[in-house]
């Protein structure tokens, strides 16, 4: 039996799955058909993946890809194929007023597998701060859009800093968390710069629920001032709460990242939080996150975990989703080693240096292989 693409020769790693050495990838009809040593090859397109990293197809847990509707949104296919992402999840951009496009628009038209946190606000990100007030919260329609579109609209997001509440931030996440018990389904909290410390507002989350900004330098981030991690952060772990990176343009920090891995506490998952505006400086998008966190001193697998299986699981995502398993969906992402001298900057204008890094070489979404070329992995953010 012939595949319609073989992946082969790489150095397949995915933790997840028990994988860690060289193998080919058999792919047919959008799902892994085989993983193994010497698949015969005969008749099938084959990729060349000798001295090449094989891994899942990424998973971005935090994004925006709303443009035309948001300010700071890029189109999917233009920021994650390039990148070796294959699913991104939309953080907020829509709410329920903008679901009905997204669905049509974004979602449909899109290669790139798209999901969403839902804005407990109805005005979504349409507007640049103040979205969380009560004229403009919408538990009812978002638990509606919840339940009819569950494999699009995976959680609810809410931005709790006080230039998007306007105040306190706990009336809102009260009305998150009861929707997110009706719906049976996560909260994706952004924190920074919030009127009420994590001590007050974490113990309203529950387990599955997603604190994104963990590394975050404003005020009333993880840890206290003298630089400990918070004992509530702690408790919440131990809840079952997920700390999510969330990158963006402010909320990354080379200093309180190092102080939380020193404490034992790194990050569930990594994600970007990229957007057309931050896409300049990150591209090619997940994957710098993920070489800044190699470069604190995370493993590599450490690393393909927290950008793959770990998000899919956190997003409920079907079997097979951020994993390189037989009968689940090709998706995957082909990367290469680069040694050099690398300098990765942060929002509080520190520096750190590294000798190797990721690039990108293909994507492979549902099976469909999408080369990337040196200079294009930063091609039209804006799509
Ligand atoms: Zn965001």
């Amino acid at each position: 039996m012939t595949y319609d693409l073989v992946i082969a020769g790489g150095s397949v790693l995915d933790p997840a799955e028990g994988l860690d050495g060289r193998y080919d990838v058999g792919v047919r009809d959008g799902r892994i058909a085989d993983i193994g040593a010497g698949l015969d090859q005969a008749g099938a397109p084959v990729f060349d993946a000798g001295g090449l990293l094989v891994v899942p197809g990424l998973v971005d847990g935090h994004a925006h890809v709303y443009p035309g509707v948001t300010a700071m949104g890029a189109w999917p296919d233009g920021i994650c194929p390039n990148g070796g992402v294959t699913t991104v999840v939309d953080g907020g951009s829509a709410g329920t007023d903008a679901f009905p496009g997204f669905l049509r628009r974004v979602v449909a038209g899109s290669r790139t597998r798209v999901l969403c946190h839902l804005n407990l606000s109805r005005a979504g990100l349409t507007r640049e701060a103040g979205e969380l007030r009560p004229g403009l919260v919408d538990p009812d329609g978002v638990s509606a859009a919840l339940r009819e579109h569950p494999e699009v609209a995976v959680g609810i997001k809410l931005r709790l800093s006080q230039r998007f509440t306007g105040g306190p931030c706990l009336p809102m996440l009260r009305l998150g968390a009861k929707v997110a018990a009706e719906t049976d389904r996560p909260l994706h909290v952004h924190i920074g710069a919030t009127v009420e410390s994590p001590a007050e507002f974490l113990p309203l989350l529950s387990a599955g629920d997603i604190v994104t900004h963990y590394q975050t330098p404003r005020p009333h981030g993880l840890l206290d001032e003298h630089g400990a991690l918070l004992p509530a952060v702690r408790r919440a772990r131990e809840r079952g709460v997920l700390f999510d990176c969330g990158h963006g343009m402010t909320h990354f920090s080379f200093r309180v990242a190092e102080a939380l891995l020193a404490q034992g506490f790194p990050p569930d998952t990594i994600s970007s939080d990229v957007s057309a505006r931050s896409f300049p400086e990150l591209r090619p998008g997940l994957l710098t996150v993920m070489n800044k966190w190699l470069a604190l001193g995370l493993t590599p697998a450490e690393v393909i975990r927290a950008a793959t299986s770990r998000p899919a699981a956190a997003l409920g995502l079907d079997k097979g989703a951020g994993r390189l398993q037989v009968g689940g969906v090709a998706d995957v992402a082909v990367l290469a080693w680069e040694e050099g001298a690398f300098a990765y900057g942060d929002a509080e204008g520190a520096r750190r240096e590294t000798g190797r890094r990721w690039r990108p070489v293909a994507t492979v979404r549902a099976g469909r292989l999408h080369r990337i070329g040196p200079c294009e992995c930063g091609k039209a953010a804006r799509g």
